[in-house]
């Protein structure tokens, strides 16, 4: 018996699995994928949004810019890379003049820094910022995150304080079950309401007094589950489509260019990553089904013409590889935050579209500390264990480097050549507390196949640390899910009854 069961291991249930861990309560996280963060978490524009454009009154707005705010000491605390690029929304007209006032008295509204600057100014900063730009609005607080890694590193924290995590495990039904079969995990750990749920996966079933449902574009579907009929909102997945272009010495820009926004959104942007990549994207689509994930055509030559109305300069040619985002986005325009009126201990955290990510730990605080304050009332935990770093040997001093790999001769053996990863990081990624199993999960922590070759070169010799190190044959290890076969058998193994 779990006093709570987080179904969604994304941003948002990572955060919150991390804010009850330092609490005293029995916490399980299911996820579906092979690995923390491999949905809407993984595939977005990674940027901490300021938090000037959501709708006055939402809770968009107000958790945005909550969000924004802690996002700096949280990653610090974590040690994980956090950027404050800094932010441009450009306008090329009068009309577009008009939204950036408004988008300022929003800022002057929420107290967020903002710089009223002329097109010429902006070019002094953005020498690749299109001559038709002619006014931008700065802003200083927006931020850049490898946002996989923040999740990764929450859930490393979370699990080395006691929470249970099941990956690879997907949640088919939710039964609502009465307090005579809830039984209680500890004396002092559930008070005495009524009802609990039962959560049956592909691979077991688990009783628990609360569910957090943070699935993201199925979290009608799980609420739909335990309620037995159509929920009263439903999400509609907007898929976005992006260029990547190569890690460049000299980025085309170095802070996010927004234009300015409208009725699909923030736009198509111009966005620079911590390891000197450039983003071109999102585009906003209704996808087909909740597994549409794929990049078309005619999406991406939007991205590419969209771009050009922004920044001049851009190199086509330098790009490396495409990819595609779902938004889980609701009906209602909203994020989505709470109890149930129908199912009592059963909390909603759904429709978590753009600026989700950025609003992640102000979402966590809102659920553990406001809409479930009195129930989540655990005591707090007397001892806390942090979470180790991962070591980035790129990141090093030539003497830091020599002392690691005189201990370690594998953090000397060069695995990535593109982004000059090593056999002893490769190995930390695996066993670390959520090691990485898949070849994809190796990449999200450590980085290789996010360079040039995109794993051409590396992809057998991940495959092969991972095969050892998890004690399985290499036609076993996936690229990401189960059905994301690598190798079928081995070619060129000898028979050796044949031979004879
Ligand atoms: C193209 C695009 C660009 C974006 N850019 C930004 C940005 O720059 N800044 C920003 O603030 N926000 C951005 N967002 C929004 C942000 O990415 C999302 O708000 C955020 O990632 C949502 O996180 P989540 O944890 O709620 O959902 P997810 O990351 O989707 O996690 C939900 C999890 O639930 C699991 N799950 C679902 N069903 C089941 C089941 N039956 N059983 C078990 N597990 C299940 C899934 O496997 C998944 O891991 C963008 C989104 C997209 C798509």
């Amino acid at each position: 018996m779990y006093d709570i069961v987080i179904i969604g291991a994304g941003i948002t249930g990572s955060f919150i699995a991390h804010k009850l861990s330092k609490r005293q309560c029995k916490v399980l996280v299911i996820d579906k994928e092979a690995d923390v963060a491999n949905e809407a978490s993984m595939a977005n524009s990674a940027i901490v949004h300021a938090g000037y454009d959501p709708k006055p009154g939402t809770l968009k707005a107000k958790l945005n810019v909550i969000g924004n705010r802690m996002y700096p000491d949280i990653c610090n605390e974590l040690g994980v890379q956090y950027v404050k690029s800094s932010a441009f929304v450009v306008a090329t007209d009068a009309s577009e003049s008009r939204i950036l006032d408004t988008l300022k008295t929003q800022a002057a509204d929420r107290d967020i820094e903002c710089r009223d600057i002329t097109g010429d100014e902006a070019r002094e900063l953005e020498p690749n910022l299109s001559a038709k730009v002619i006014r931008a609005l700065e802003f200083p607080t927006t931020g850049i995150i490898y946002p996989w890694l923040v999740a990764i590193a929450l859930m490393e924290e979370a699990v080395l304080n006691g929470v249970e995590l099941r990956l690879s495990e997907e949640v088919l039904s939710i039964d609502r079950i009465s307090q005579e079969s809830a039984h209680k995990s500890s004396p002092d750990s559930c008070d005495s309401a009524s009802e609990g749920y039962r959560i049956h996966t592909d691979k077991g079933s688990y009783e628990c007094r609360y569910v957090i449902n943070a699935a993201g574009v199925y979290a009608d579907d799980i609420y739909g589950m335990a309620l037995g009929h159509k929920p009263e909102f439903s999400i509609t997945p907007k898929r976005g489509e992006y260029y990547v272009l190569d890690e460049m010495e000299h980025p085309v820009v170095s802070r996010v260019i927004y234009p300015v926004p409208g009725p699909a959104g923030k736009g198509v942007l111009v966005v620079p990553t911590i390891h000197n990549n450039i983003l071109l994207g999102p585009n906003s689509h209704i996808a087909d089904d909740k597994e549409a994930n794929n990049n078309t055509a005619d999406a991406l030559s939007y991205v590419k013409e969209s771009v050009k109305k922004t920044v001049d300069n851009i190199p086509f040619d330098k790009v490396i590889r495409c990819f595609a985002g779902l938004r889980p986005s609701g009906d209602t325009g909203d994020f989505i935050i709470e109890e149930s009126k129908e199912l009592k201990g059963f909390v909603n955290v759904a429709c978590i579209d753009s600026p989700g990510l950025a609003s992640a730990p102000a979402i966590a605080e809102y659920v553990t500390d406001e809409v479930m304050k009195e129930q989540f009332d655990y005591d707090r935990k007397t001892t806390y264990i942090h979470g180790k770093p991962i070591t980035y040997m790129g990141a090093l001093s030539d003497e830091d480097k020599n002392r690691i790999i005189a201990d370690n001769p594998d953090y000397g053996e060069i695995v990535c050549r593109c982004c000059l990863v090593s056999k002893g990081e490769i190995i930390d990624a695996i066993r670390r507390p959520v090691g990485a199993t898949t070849v994809k999960a190796v990449k999200k922590r450590v980085g290789p196949g996010l360079g040039r070759c995109q794993g051409g070169f590396c992809e057998p010799l991940v495959v092969d640390i991972l095969a050892k190190e998890l004690g399985i044959d290499k036609t076993e290890v996936r690229y990401d899910s189960k059905d994301s076969i690598i190798l079928m058998e081995m070619t060129k193994s000898v028979n050796k009854k044949e031979e004879a």
